[in-house]
C-alpha cells in the first residue's frame, strides 16, 4: 500500500481497478505506470487534477 501524497495518511480505500480514495483528505487517487495521479472531486461530481501540487518524487509509488 502507499501513503496519500497529499496528507501522508494510510487511510486509503479501494474504489475501483487502480482507483483509490483517501478518507482523510477526500481526494481520489489512481495508479498508472508507477505514478499516483491525484484528483479532487468537485461539487458537481467532476474531477480536477491535483498533480501540479506534487513533485514527481511524491507521486511515485513502489508496490
Ligand atoms: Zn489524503
Amino acid at each position: 500500500m502507499f501513503n496519500c501524497p497529499n496528507c501522508q495518511s494510510k487511510d486509503i480505500g479501494k474504489i475501483g481497478i487502480n482507483q483509490y480514495y483517501c478518507w482523510n483528505c477526500f481526494i481520489e487517487l489512481s495508479l498508472s505506470q508507477g505514478m499516483i495521479n491525484t484528483h479532487q472531486v468537485e461539487e458537481d461530481g467532476s474531477l480536477s487534477s491535483l498533480d501540479d501540487l506534487f513533485d514527481e518524487e511524491q507521486r511515485r509509488y513502489i508496490l
